[in-house]
């Protein structure tokens, strides 16, 4: 697979620093029941890399002692690893919320029946991808059957309160183009989604995030091997807004790989370029016990515009959106 880091390493970047630490942003393996053309993690159902009891148990450590607000479990599909509900329910022991990035169609996965109503009874907050309101579009990005497979399991979210207002049960969609495209008007699309997947299937669902593909991993090798990589950057440089700057994910998150090792965001973690702390080549979670990295700079290059691009997107959608 072609790699863009080194044409994204020359493209210069503002510089930015670290914030109050909000959110742990915890991948536990890069397995997955898919294998989506975007996926900027390159999971599938061969990768078997994933986190061990005894990282997790620091990741707890870490939650309790900086008290961190947020617990953000991603993969792969977090959910097939061996510690992936153990982890939840210590955490909301201690008071702190958590959001499984979830694709929908690992419910139907042997082991994993009752996984909506695991995630219901401790209120975690489901973020799904659903690319599209249609078919055709979701079934090329994420596989054949995919579509189905993600109605089915909106429905049963749905069943369990998911999505309905003043159930205390949060589902959203996030949205990402098919193509080398920028996202469309975050407001605009939501409203599509919730009358088209309203009307069809009687689903609802609390908010749409619109996200802009990164050119890195799978997509960015995409972009090579059919020459639009250029002409990709191009589009999120020339949409780059200085005023998203504040609201990029980075400010407020830590990544943590299935190792426990720390990046800036999820993006780093997947080109490899680790949190800088002084002269260590790489900062691990359990370091960090006592150690404050506000004000810590952030590692940018050229991916960082497909986060301040458009509407700019941050993993909670348009930064613009959210701060209003
Ligand atoms: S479901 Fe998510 S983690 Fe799995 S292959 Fe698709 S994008 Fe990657
Ligand atoms: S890719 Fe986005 S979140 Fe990651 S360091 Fe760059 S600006 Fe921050």
């Amino acid at each position: 697979m072609k790699d863009t880091w080194p044409l994204l390493d020359k493209i210069p970047f503002p510089a930015i620093r670290r914030g109050t630490l909000q959110t742990l942003q915890v991948n536990v393996g890069y397995r997955c029941n898919q294998s989506c053309v975007h996926c900027h993690v390159n999971a599938g159902p061969n990768r078997t890399e994933e986190m061990d009891t005894k990282t997790v148990d620091v990741v707890l450590d870490f939650l309790e002692k900086r008290r961190i607000a947020t617990l953000d479990i991603t993969g792969g599909a977090p959910e097939l690893n061996a510690n992936f509900r153990r982890m939840i329910l210590a955490a909301r022991d201690i008071g702190v919320k958590v959001m499984d990035r979830h694709n929908l169609t690992v419910q139907e996965q042997p082991g994993q029946e009752d996984l909506p109503e695991f995630l219901a009874a401790n209120q975690v907050e489901v973020v799904a991808s659903m690319p599209c309101y249609l078919q055709d579009n979701v079934d090329k990005q994420r596989g054949k059957g995919v579509y189905d497979g993600s109605i089915r399991g909106l429905k049963r979210l749905n069943a369990l309160g998911y999505g309905h207002e003043d159930s205390g049960l949060t589902l959203n969609l996030v949205y990402n183009p098919l193509g080398p495209l920028l996202p469309p008007p975050q407001a605009e699309l939501e409203a599509d989604y919730k009358r088209s997947l309203g009307e069809r299937f009687g689903i609802v669902f609390n908010n749409l995030f619109t996200l802009a593909n990164m050119p890195i991993q799978r997509f960015g090798a995409i972009l090579l091997s059919q020459g639009e990589f250029d002409s990709y950057l191009e589009r999120l440089l020339h949409a780059h807004s200085d005023e998203n700057l504040d609201g990029v994910m980075c400010r407020s998150l830590l990544s943590v790989n299935y190792r426990g090792y720390v990046y800036d965001c999820d993006f780093n973690q997947m080109l490899d370029l680790p949190l800088t702390r002084g002269d260590r080549e790489r900062v691990h979670l359990s370091e960090l016990l006592d150690d404050e990295i506000a004000d810590n700079p952030i590692r940018v290059a050229g991916h960082c515009f497909g986060c301040t691009a458009g509407q700019g997107s941050s993993c909670g959608g348009a930064l613009k959106e959210a701060a209003e």
